[in-house]
């Protein structure tokens, strides 16, 4: 791959169900170091054009390649550069924390592991879990370990759908600047998210899907120029409501809480 290839390259991607077009002639690209925000209302298309750059769905028609590898003609090429974490991890129950890594670093032929698996562990507080099985994990330490297995062979690519789900504040704080971390070490990153905060924070650049159309793909300045008038007051979530045709949801003024302890029953 020449340098100055684009990581992630998608061209005119496409995905149908049956008569439902999931993915209509999706196009963008990530760079090596780049962090695209992938936003969308529910059903946008987001998850389909992760899944299929990572072949877990076949595409019905355009190219999807990483580091110049097409995940169709080259699917083991894409899958050693690339990590994609779901938002429901599938982990193994009966495997161990440690044997996750472990199978996780014997399949992506990472040397010298252990150490990195301690640094993990120890960064997304799962140093006491190391001997506990997958099943009696709870739903963001289940997150955390599949982020840590992702981290743990330094994808080129790394995909994160709805990655803050389960999290508690420290581990989104985390989080955020680990993917941060991955970007500065040289990963092009998608992270998929209801949370336009987030994705204001942290993302150089973003996709708006809607209905499996590209709404919008430029860098949060470029967006704020067409939709806001260069307002740099104007938060993603007023331009994503300006951007997607839904109908306005209001802003209600909530009463004031009451002061004084809870009361029950
Ligand atoms: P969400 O924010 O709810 O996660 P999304 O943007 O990730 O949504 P997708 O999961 O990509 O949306 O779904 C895009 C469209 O494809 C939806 O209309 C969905 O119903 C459809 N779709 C996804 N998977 C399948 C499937 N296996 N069979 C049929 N239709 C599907």
């Amino acid at each position: 791959m020449s340098t100055s290839e684009p990581t992630i390259s998608i061209r005119d991607f496409c995905k149908s169900y049956g008569e439902d077009i999931a993915a209509d002639h999706i196009s963008f690209e990530i760079p090596a170091g780049r962090i695209l925000g992938l936003i969308g209302p529910n059903g946008a298309g987001k998850t389909t054009t992760m899944r299929a750059l990572t072949g877990i769905i076949p595409s019905s028609g355009g190219t999807l390649n990483v580091c110049g590898y097409s995940i169709d003609e080259n699917p083991l090429e894409v899958k050693q550069r690339t990590a994609y974490v779901p938002d429901d991890p599938r982990l193994f129950n009966d495997l161990t924390v440690r044997e996750h890594f472990a199978f996780t670093a014997g399949i992506y032929n990472v040397d010298q592991w252990h150490e990195r698996m301690l640094e993990l562990a120890a960064r997304f507080d799962l140093t006491e879990k190391l001997d506990a099985r997958a099943a009696d994990l709870s739903r963001g330490m289940r997150q955390k370990l599949a982020i840590c297995c992702a981290y743990l062979y330094e994808p080129r690519a790394l995909l994160l759908d709805e990655p803050m789900t389960g999290l508690d504040p420290r581990g989104i704080r985390m989080l955020k600047n680990s993917i941060v971390e991955q970007a500065e070490r040289g990963a092009a990153v998608i992270i998929s998210s209801h949370l336009l905060a987030m994705v204001e924070d942290i993302c150089n650049h973003v996709l708006i899907l809607e209905k499996g159309r590209t709404r919008f793909h430029g860098s949060l300045e470029e967006l704020r120029a067409e939709f806001a008038g260069n307002q740099s007051d104007t938060t993603l979530e007023d331009i994503f409501f300006k951007t997607v045709e839904s109908t306005p949801v209001p802003i209600v003024d909530l009463p004031p809480t009451a002061s004084g302890p809870f009361v029950t029953g």
